[in-house]
């Protein structure tokens, strides 16, 4: 028999012993004083047990309302068994409910502890609850603000315009305007469909550090500039001198001419980069006409390559918002790499093309070296090179895709890669529709 079945027995078998009792009784006085008096005793004996079990039945509903250790009722025959187990229960019940805030106010503690902030929104950017370290580095207050929306208490519009563009792969540096001189890095983790975590760590030291190996490249890149352009001046003059100096020394000069220049690109693309780095937006806000600027690289494409390549391009009237100088210097980076690793007989096409709502591409398409996919991640990284004596050769200086990804990410652009080892590589620079104008182009003046 079943351990169910034995538990349903337990708790009706006491209510047929006692049916039982009542018919014996009832029979013993129908034997006794006749049929009709053991009718009565047995009517009014089922009777007042009837009458016992709705006593309980409404003690067992009233108790129902209000359920609590405390107050279960006391039985008496079958009843006794049936209100031990709901004590059973019910104890259990309460025993988990307190493990469960126990755990709950550990796992609390414990977050609380974190030297991270943390902050559980909902899908309406609602605060549910924060630790204390989220509470200094936003500046809230558990107590008061639960239930508001974290962007109407952090209201800084880099912060509120990352918290609501739903694209979280990248933190945000972020510093609060309620207190400067800290440095935050935001994360957010979506865990459930409608809740999310905020997460802050202070990266006030690790940005200072930062600062500072900055402005140090930057000066010594701004110290090295003047001496090698007289150098390289100098050098210039040597090779020109009359008459001609012997060919070993022209070689030599040679040379040396190449490696100067080489400096001092190297040193131009440094400050270009810690110019970039020193900002978060572009340093000017120009209409760019980029079918012009398109038209403009592909000259000096055709220019760079010498006719090795079969170069083309094509470009749609959109214009866009930012700065002419970091694009100028984005696309010609790309377009200068295009040719730069595609062998003679090569095809590199430009374009430029709007993507309905979903802002617009500036691709360069090669048919060059390609790359291996395991390089991909690390392109833009400075001075990460696949083949560093090529980039060399063909006056790289392991900057340039640096460069881009920076003034792409002060465009809230996106630089993507497509790429085949020896078969050709496709660089896109993505921008947001936010910065896209498709009026016609101010008629060019002509003198
Ligand atoms: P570099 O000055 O060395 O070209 P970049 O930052 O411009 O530095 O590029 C980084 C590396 O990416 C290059 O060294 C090269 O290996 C690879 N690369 C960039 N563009 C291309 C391309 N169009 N085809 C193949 N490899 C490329």
């Amino acid at each position: 028999m079943s351990a169910r079945r034995r538990q349903r027995i337990r708790v009706i078998l006491p209510a047929f012993v006692r049916l039982a009792a009542i018919a014996i009784v009832a029979v013993a006085v129908a034997a006794a004083f006749g049929v009709q008096a053991g009718l009565w005793v047995a009517l009014v004996a089922i009777g007042l047990f009837f009458a016992l079990h709705l006593h309980y039945l409404s003690t067992l509903g009233a108790w129902l309302e209000e359920p609590s250790l405390e107050t279960i009722p006391e039985g008496w025959g079958s009843w006794t068994e049936v209100f031990n187990r709901l004590h059973k229960a019910r104890r259990s019940s309460e025993i988990n409910a307190h493990r469960l805030e126990e755990n709950e106010a550990r796992f609390r503690r414990t977050i609380s502890a974190l030297p991270e902030g943390i902050v559980l929104v909902d899908a309406a950017l609602q605060i549910e609850w924060c630790n204390p370290v989220a509470e200094r580095h936003f500046s809230i207050r558990l107590g008061a603000d639960h239930g508001l929306r974290v962007t109407n208490l952090v209201r800084d519009p880099a912060f509120v315009n990352y918290m609501t563009s739903a694209s979280f792969g990248e933190p945000l540096l972020f510093r609060p305007l309620a207190s400067p001189s800290l440095a935050l890095s935001i994360r957010v983790i979506e865990f459930e469909p409608s809740r999310s975590i905020i997460m802050s760590s202070d990266v006030t030291e690790a940005e200072r550090l930062d600062a500072m190996r900055r402005d140090f490249v930057a000066n010594v890149s701004h110290e090295l500039r003047t001496p090698l352009t007289v150098v390289n001046g100098f050098l210039e003059t040597l090779l020109e001198t009359e008459p001609p100096l012997d060919q070993l020394r022209q070689k030599h000069l040679q040379l040396m001419h190449e490696q100067s220049t080489r400096m001092n690109r190297l040193v131009e693309d440094l400050l270009m980069l810690s110019r970039l780095e020193a900002g978060e937006t572009p340093l000017a806000e120009d209409l760019v006409d980029v079918a012009a600027l398109l038209a403009e690289l592909q000259a000096e494409a055709r220019a760079l390559s010498g006719g090795r390549h079969e170069i083309v391009g094509s470009a749609e009237p959109v214009r866009v918002r930012g700065s002419r100088d970091e694009l100028r210097s984005a696309f010609g980076n790309l377009v200068s790499n295009a040719i730069r690793y595609t062998p003679t007989g090569g095809r590199i096409a430009l374009s430029w093309r709007a993507h309905d709502d979903d802002g617009a591409v500036f691709e360069v398409q090669d048919s060059g070296i390609g790359i291996a996919p395991e390089h991909l991640p690390r392109l833009t990284e400075r001075f990460y090179r696949v083949d560093r004596s090529r980039s060399r050769e063909t006056g790289g200086t392991g900057l340039g895709l640096a460069i881009v990804k920076h003034v792409l990410m002060r465009h809230q652009g996106r630089l993507l890669v497509e790429s085949e080892e020896g078969r050709g590589s496709a660089f896109r620079a993505w921008l947001p529709a936010a910065r896209l104008h498709s009026g016609p182009a101010p008629l060019r003046r002509v003198a």
